[in-house]
């Protein structure tokens, strides 16, 4: 029986990934210092696939814990999706960014080298193309950061590539997310930001629960269909579909390689709006406003490599990702806190 290590899998998308790997036949082992998360994901990922596991509330800047989870299971690879995500948040604390998400990282690398265990996919972010100067992006091109967050993606996607130069025996996924959505179909798993949310998809949805009174949409002046910012959205399901096919991948390939999980499509702030308008009948109020400091006009992937190597696409489309997303917060109005 096959152990994965899942960091992190306590928050939105650890959590989906959890299920994923059970309902495959997957042992797992989860570790999340529920710094943005709750016990209750872990409760409702073992009701959804019907299993047990351990978990362990544990901080991955706390060697000493990492170390005794090592030690108490056998693990064979690590799905690392730990980290802190919220990109103003980033600007504002840089230092915690860099301490959590770098340190934590080396520390996770650490006991993996210590245990003997060379098998990794690392959740890394569209966000390490910077600005890009066409679309759609490509693994191959230039990389960069325009803010902490950012720099500690990039910075560990470095620091995991030296990791192999230092020793071949290393197998290492990184796979860039585009803008994952959605939740899982169950309605018992989902994002459950604190307080306002920074991202597009949960901010609609609180809007249509009657916790929000309007979306403020971050500029109508790019150079896309109807004005306002493109993204490629990607429901949180097949997202994690993707992390399976790479654990796969690495089974027969050493090395460093990234790839893309993204539909390849790109929506704009308004189309889904409109979608999910659409989908649930709810109306979305709006208002224009200044772009925010930092967003990029269009981004979407080209996710050729990861069809190709991996054998992996993107199914669901953005109808599914509004279904899904809304079925989760009428349900959970608050989130885990019901
Ligand atoms: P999330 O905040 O819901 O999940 C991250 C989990 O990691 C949380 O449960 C948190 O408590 C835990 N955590 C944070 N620091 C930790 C530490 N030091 N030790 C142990 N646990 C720790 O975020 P998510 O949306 O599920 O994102 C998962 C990963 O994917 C993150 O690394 C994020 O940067 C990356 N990512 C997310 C997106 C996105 O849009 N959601 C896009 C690109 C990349
Ligand atoms: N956006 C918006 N209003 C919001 C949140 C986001 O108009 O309240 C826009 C944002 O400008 C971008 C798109 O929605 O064009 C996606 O933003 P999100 O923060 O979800 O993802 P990211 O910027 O990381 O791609």
């Amino acid at each position: 029986m096959t152990t994965i290590l899942v960091t992190g899998g306590a928050g939105y998308i650890g959590s989906h990934a959890a299920v994923e790997l059970l309902e495959s036949g997957y042992e797992i082992v989860v570790i999340d210092n529920l710094s943005n998360s709750s016990m209750e994901s872990i409760k409702r990922i073992k009701e959804i696939a019907g299993k047990n596991f351990p978990f362990y509330e544990c901080d991955l800047l706390d060697v000493e814990c990492v170390e005794n989870v090592f030690n108490t299971h056998k693990i064979d690879s690590v799905m690392h999706f730990a980290g802190l995500k919220a990109v103003g948040e980033s600007v504002t604390i840089p230092l915690k960014y860099y301490q959590n998400n770098i340190t934590g990282t080396i520390n996770l690398c650490e006991v993996m080298i210590k245990h003997n265990i060379k098998k990794l996919v690392f959740s890394s972010s569209a966000t390490v193309y910077g600005n890009p100067d066409k679309v759609p992006v490509e693994e191959s091109f230039s990389l960069s950061a325009t803010n902490p967050y950012g720099r500690t993606k990039l910075m560990i996607e470095y620091i995991l590539q030296d990791l192999y130069f230092a020793d071949s025996s290393w197998r290492i996924a990184l796979l860039r997310y585009f803008n994952p959505i959605g939740a899982h179909e169950s309605g018992k798993i989902g994002e459950n930001p604190n307080g306002i949310p920074n991202n597009l998809m949960p901010y609609i949805s609180q809007v249509a629960i009657g916790k929000m009174e309007k979306l403020f949409v971050f500029g109508n002046d790019y150079e896309t269909h109807d004005g306002t910012g493109v993204r490629d959205f990607i429901h949180v399901v097949d997202l994690v579909k993707g992390h399976l096919k790479a654990l796969e991948y690495l089974e027969n390939h050493e090395g460093v390689e990234a790839f893309n999980l993204g539909t390849g499509k790109g929506y704009s702030v308004l189309d889904l709006v409109k979608t999910f308008e659409d989908v649930t009948s709810k109306r979305i109020p709006y208002k224009i406003v200044e772009r925010r400091k930092g967003d990029i006009g269009v981004c979407y992937a080209n996710p050729q490599k990861a069809e190709k190597k991996l054998g992996w696409r993107a199914e669901k489309d953005l109808n599914d990702m509004c279904k899904d997303t809304w079925n989760w917060q009428l349900n959970n109005p608050n989130g885990y806190r019901n």
